[in-house]
């Protein structure tokens, strides 16, 4: 067996709680109207994780994006009270849809909307640990937002690649799983050079990774590159681990847990 599935196999065996982050690439379509189909792709897999007996917790992006549809806007808003409008008006379709697709799976799900405050005050992030461990106790699934209603720049995580990695830290999640609209860490931004090759395994992050990551990718995420190799620093530094892979594949999620190598795979060498 390939040296890097075998590891990947290996870790995956102890793997019991794992958090999942959509981009908001993968959860809309151009016109910013959600993307339904990959939704219950996505939904289905996750359900049939939990039925394995995986806690699950979704980390989800898109709020913006679904008011900009549900508002009829061509482009995303450019003031950060129109971005805030947007994704309080999206923020309740997208939860809607999630309720509507988990619960035809019989799979209940809870909503929790953080900003930095939560994670940095210790006993705001104490409380919040506790309502996570209730949750995953009664086999529920977490669904997280930033909220973005709310948060002004002072109060923002900034992105739910970050805020995905911090929760991954406060609840001490085996696996971080980053769906994106492309399939892993390149040497080089992939839509700029065409030669650009997948990188399959990082087992640290130094400057010369993270000089590999361009600006923010597609019109509707927020993030880019960078911010994934960011939260993997954050992941590995509890000595979990962290995956990015392409959320429009069929069956990803599954793949990812089964072993597969698809994607990239973030993990310490002395695990
Ligand atoms: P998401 O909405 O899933 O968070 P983003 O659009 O923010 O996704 O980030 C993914 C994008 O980052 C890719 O589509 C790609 O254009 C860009 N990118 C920049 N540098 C790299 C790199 N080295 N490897 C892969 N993608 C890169």
């Amino acid at each position: 067996m390939n040296p890097e599935v075998q590891r990947r196999k290996e870790y995956l065996k102890n793997v019991k709680r794992i958090v999942v982050k959509i981009g908001s690439s993968t959860l809309t379509h151009h016109s910013g109207l959600l993307n339904l189909e990959r939704m219950d792709m996505l939904v289905r897999q996750l359900s049939a994780l939990h039925n394995r007996g995986y806690e699950i917790i979704l980390v989800t992006s898109a709020a913006v994006g679904a008011g900009m549809g549900k508002l009829g806007l061509k482009e995303k808003p450019k003031s950060i009270p129109e971005k805030q409008a947007a994704a309080a008006v999206g923020q309740g379709l997208l939860l809607h849809m999630y309720e509507k697709l988990f619960s035809e799976y019989g799979v209940i799900i809870a909503q929790l909307l953080l900003t930095k405050e939560d994670m940095i005050l210790e006993e705001r992030a104490d409380n919040i640990k506790n309502t996570f461990n209730a949750l995953l106790e009664k086999g529920i699934i977490p669904v997280i937002n930033e909220n973005d209603a709310v948060a002004v720049h002072e109060l923002k995580i900034g992105d739910n690649d970050t805020l995905s990695a911090e929760v991954t830290e406060l609840i001490n999640a085996n696996l971080l799983i980053l769906l994106s609209d492309i399939d892993g860490l390149y040497d080089k931004n992939p839509s700029l050079f065409s030669d650009a090759k997948l990188i399959s395994w990082v087992d640290h992050i130094d400057d010369k990774i993270e000089k590999i990551c361009g600006g923010s990718g597609s019109n509707l995420g927020t993030g880019g590159m960078i911010t994934k190799v960011r939260a993997a620093k954050i992941v590995l530094s509890i000595s979990s681990a962290m995956v990015i892979a392409d959320g429009s594949i069929k069956d990803i999620l599954i793949s990812i847990i089964d072993g597969f190598q698809v994607g990239t795979w973030f993990q310490c060498n002395y695990k």
